[in-house]
């Protein structure tokens, strides 16, 4: 397929990327270059600042997903008799809790139903219960359902109780404004190929730099060893092992391009433009968000599947595909759904052609009830 023909990714990440950040992935480079050592310098210090991090703060990076970075973190700044609270409202949530699990660190769940916020009021009271508890690790956007968890009160929580708190926020960085100085955390992980739009490949941790200081010898594991990842890269101002050179390359554009775009309130506005127009549209064709629009993040949207029973998901799938747009299997556990990304580089029109694709794929598969008929009295 030729550039520019490909359909159009409404998932959230791998996410369609801009020309101009599939172009940067066209040079080879040397890890021992010093220009690209040095690409790699000033990408981890426009990263902090995105959340105004300062001096205080530094950017760790790391090869692989997002969760290989969910996991570095967690094994490097959680010590080994550390206990971990895991407010629960989604997939990425259980995903941590496997990680704690895998690591040998003591985890509480505070189970949440997928629809609603992790309460910062619950989570102080279960802090307030065990006084063992030493750190929360929190998934700001949970992109399971699409939920946004509310981190300013939740960091708040932490900070007045003495708890660290380590932010998976993987898919709003970038998109929802995340402040350091008004919503502390000691660590926060996010990945190349989300909201900035780059291509999948990295992740990133930016930590409070001397919680990361006092890190050494936690980790199980070397390659997942922030805090060995962090000494290297200071001595010597390389990665530590081969680092994902064309990722950095595109991250780097995608990066600029984020700084032109006007950073993240302008980003920001997109997204929720895009999330709006495919909102409407799709409402227009009779679906409804499985979430309630308090709690809907502007960066994918859980639809409920039509009730109609010629509906199939991979059938659906593949008519929107045939369209040009690739949509997401849902993630919830108890009901059918699926999932719309709106970031990437994308705009409202693109919404707006994905829900003609959505209407003629019905259309094709003559699935015609979308919503229940009547709720049950
Ligand atoms: C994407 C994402 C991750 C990382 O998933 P990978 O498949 O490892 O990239 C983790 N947490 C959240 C909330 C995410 O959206």
């Amino acid at each position: 397929m030729i550039l520019g023909q490909e359909p159009i990714l409404l998932t959230p990440g791998p996410l369609t990327t801009s020309p101009a950040t599939k172009q940067a992935m066209l040079r080879d480079w040397g890890s021992w270059d010093t220009q690209f050592n040095q690409i790699t310098a000033t990408l981890c210090r426009d990263l902090v600042d995105v959340v105004h991090g300062g001096n205080d703060y530094v950017c760790v990076p790391l090869q692989g997903s997002g969760t290989f970075s969910v996991e570095a973190a967690i094994g490097t700044l959680v010590p080994r008799d550390g206990k971990i609270l895991v407010p629960q409202n989604g997939a990425y949530c259980q995903r941590i809790l496997k990680i704690c699990k895998y690591l040998g660190r003591a985890a509480v769940e505070l189970a949440i139903p997928e629809d609603q916020i992790a309460s910062p009021a619950l989570i102080e009271e279960a802090l307030k219960r065990d006084p063992s508890i030493t750190h929360v690790a929190q998934v700001h956007l949970e992109t399971g359902a699409g939920l946004l968890n509310p981190l300013p009160q939740i960091a708040e929580v932490c900070r007045r109780l003495g708890r660290g708190l380590i932010v998976d926020a993987m898919s709003s960085f970038g998109a929802i404004e995340i402040d350091v100085r008004s919503m502390p955390f000691d660590a926060l992980v996010a990945a190349s190929g989300k909201c900035i739009e780059g291509v999948p490949g990295m992740g990133f941790v930016i930590a409070k730099k001397s919680v990361l200081e006092a890190s050494a010898g936690n980790s199980h594991s070397l390659a997942m060893d922030l805090h060995d990842q962090y000494a290297y890269m200071q001595k010597t101002t390389q990665w530590r092992f081969t680092p994902p050179t064309h990722v950095v390359a595109a991250l780097r554009a995608a990066l600029d391009q984020f700084k032109a775009e006007g950073g993240q309130p302008v980003r920001g506005a997109r997204y929720r433009k895009n999330c709006k127009t495919l909102v409407d549209g799709m409402a227009a064709l009779g679906f409804k968000p499985f979430l309630s629009p308090e709690v809907q993040a502007p960066v994918i949207v859980t639809f409920h599947a039509p009730t109609d029973p010629k509906y199939v998901f991979k059938a659906f799938y593949d008519a929107v595909r045939d369209k040009g747009y690739v949509l997401y299997p849902g993630k919830l556990t108890q009901i059918e759904t699926f999932r719309v990304g709106c970031i990437g580089a994308i705009d409202d029109n693109e919404m707006r052609n994905v829900v003609t694709a959505v209407a003629q794929a019905l259309d094709t598969l003559g699935v015609r009830q979308i919503a229940a008929l009547t709720k049950a009295a």
